[in-house]
């Protein structure tokens, strides 16, 4: 079975296309700006990439477009379109509705607009993808596989906020949690490699990537998470602050003159994080290089980073009681070994050691253990994989 994966963002639309039988990529590709102008790239297993400006004026163009490369005889993999036996959808808010992915049908739509407050940018973007692929592909089933899902697991004790009840009973306010496809896959690879079951075991994921988050997974199941209500909360990010004292946003307020959306959507959300602290970059490996060279505000950003992973790492060891393994994934904590090493050098107290030659990863390998002989807690760093995840569920789901 051929399964086309689909990620859309609100003038994007990224795309993967996966043979289930050897789970593997067979074409990808995004068309961007969309509404704006428009850019395709595609690039299929033995075919020349391709990469050119069309105009796309929405979303259903884009998947008209994507079904056309993937179809194409010089480009394409597929002969038509019907070999596509069912679409998997990245959708970002499941509010309290979705704890596992879903066949989508009328009343699934209609839950993805119920949680569009709780995820104003994305949910609208999920389902403009959701509709192009239903008015291009009529009849060929699709599933949501939600980022907040995995997390619906938490206890009461670590998703209410201490503030009012009736404000979680009247609005759903709440911690919800996000990329937890990722932590659901991370998590389960650790335990298919450490040959443990699921339920008989405790991981700590650090998702590190431009938005970062940190997951205490107990017996298989999200116990807590560093994101919140939105992806706002947790660790120091590319643009966002993480987790502050929300007075913060009221004094913010006050000295600007300006409203609190303006404070967390503009200052929090986009101007913070590495890019806020360094004033040089969100992208981690120009914060890091600028560091390397002395640069103060840099090695201060960095700084933050560690002391942050580190803050909830250790929270989740003393919340969930036992450790057996950590693991350390997305665009930085799949690559960068001294960040690694840095965020590991303080856990020695709790059974943490890594062995720092085999954490320079030289083969570049996907899967790479970095325990250290005498350790009794082990490390990991395994690539993520959300993709496979949406088309190993959907596959699943459509079969059944
Ligand atoms: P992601 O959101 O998972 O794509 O991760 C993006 C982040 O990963 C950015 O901050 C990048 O700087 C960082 N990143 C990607 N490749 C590397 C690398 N080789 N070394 C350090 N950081 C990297």
């Amino acid at each position: 079975m051929y399964i086309l994966v689909i990620n859309g963002g609100s003038s994007s639309l990224k795309y993967q296309l996966f043979d289930m039988d050897t789970r593997k990529v067979l074409a990808k590709g995004l068309c961007e700006r969309i509404g704006k102008g428009g850019r395709m790239r595609h690039n299929a297993v033995g075919r020349n990439k391709l990469e050119f400006d069309i105009d796309i004026p929405d979303h259903t163009f884009a998947v008209r477009l994507v079904v056309k490369k993937l179809t194409d005889p010089q480009y394409g993999v597929l002969k038509d379109m019907s070999q596509i036996g069912a679409v998997g959808h990245r959708v970002l808010h499941g509010g309290q509705w979705f704890s596992e992915s879903v066949v989508i049908d009328d009343d699934v739509i209609a839950a993805i607009e119920r949680c569009i407050p709780l995820g104003p940018l994305h949910n609208p973007a999920n389902l403009m993808g959701i509709r192009a692929c239903a008015t291009v592909m009529p009849g060929v089933p699709q599933v949501a596989v939600f980022d907040t899902a995995f997390h619906q697991s938490m206890p009461k004790s670590s998703y209410i906020y201490a503030i009012p009840y009736k404000y979680y009973e009247k609005y759903a306010i709440r911690r919800y949690g996000f990329h937890g496809t990722s932590h659901r896959y991370v998590s389960g690879r650790l335990a298919e490699i450490m040959g443990v079951k699921p339920e008989d075991f405790n991981c700590i994921v650090c998702h590190l990537g431009n938005g970062s988050s940190l997951c205490a997974v107990r017996g298989g199941k999200c116990f807590d998470t560093s994101m919140g209500l939105t992806p706002l909360d947790g660790v120091e990010m590319g643009t966002r602050s993480g987790a502050l004292d929300p007075a913060v946003v009221s004094t913010l307020c006050a000295r600007l003159g300006k409203d609190a959306s303006y404070v967390v959507d503009q200052i929090l959300n986009k101007e913070s994080g590495l890019l806020g602290v360094s004033g040089i970059s969100s992208d981690f490996r120009d914060v890091n290089a600028a560091a390397d060279e002395g640069n103060e505000r840099a090695i201060l950003a960095r700084d933050i980073l560690v002391h942050t992973i580190r803050h909830y790492i250790g929270a989740y060891a003393a919340e969930m009681g036992r450790v057996d393994a950590i693991a350390f994934t997305a665009g930085i904590g799949e690559n960068n070994a001294a960040l690694r090493e840095n965020v590991t050098d303080t856990l020695g107290f709790m059974g943490v050691k890594i062995d720092k030659v085999k954490n320079l990863n030289p083969d570049r390998k996907e899967e790479l253990e970095i325990t250290a002989p005498g350790a009794t807690v082990r490390t990991f760093v395994i690539a993520t994989n959300e993709e496979l995840m949406i088309a190993l569920d959907t596959e699943r789901l459509i079969k059944a």
